[in-house]
């Protein structure tokens, strides 16, 4: 069961920007529970294998270099309602929509360096999370 789980990683505009700190303590103060985190920097390939649903969008190349470009923070979070709780703690893709008190909306530069990811359903969650993290490394 992947119910109450999610995957996140802070992406390379907010780890550089010195925000991995302040987005943990927004993410464990919502009520999630860390069960995995490292950080780790992504090859342009493994990114795009990421986001290969993306693949055929007119952003993809940009997507791929831009989260390349430096260290990301992945984490697999736990809580009930735990995807669609995350979304919503995140905010609109695009900062200029976000909610305020959103993390997109206080840490997010633009509509693609825009600072989280969030999985968009239990079925992404699971394979996200296999993406990054084995069974052991989950806690
Ligand atoms: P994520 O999957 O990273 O949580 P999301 O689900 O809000 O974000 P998606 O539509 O899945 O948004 O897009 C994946 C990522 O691609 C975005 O988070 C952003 O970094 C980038 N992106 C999306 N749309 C655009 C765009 N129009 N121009 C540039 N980059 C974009
Ligand atoms: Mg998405």
């Amino acid at each position: 069961m992947t119910t109450n789980r999610t995957f996140t990683m802070i992406k390379p505009d907010a780890v550089e920007a010195g925000n991995t700190g302040a987005i943990i303590k927004l993410i464990e103060e919502a009520g999630f529970r860390i069960v995995a985190m490292t950080k780790t920097q992504m090859t342009s390939e493994r990114a795009g294998q990421f986001y290969e649903v993306h693949a055929e969008r007119p952003f993809y190349n940009d997507l791929c270099a831009y989260m390349s470009s430096g260290a990301i923070v992945p984490m697999i979070l736990e809580k009930d309602n735990a995807v669609a709780d995350f979304r919503k703690l995140i905010g609109a893709t695009n900062p200029a929509n976000a909610e305020e008190g959103t993390i997109r909306k206080l840490y997010a530069t633009s509509i693609e360096a825009n600072a989280i990811h969030g999985s968009d359903s239990d079925e992404n969650a699971q394979i996200e999370g296999s993406f990054f993290f084995s069974r052991t490394q989950q806690f």
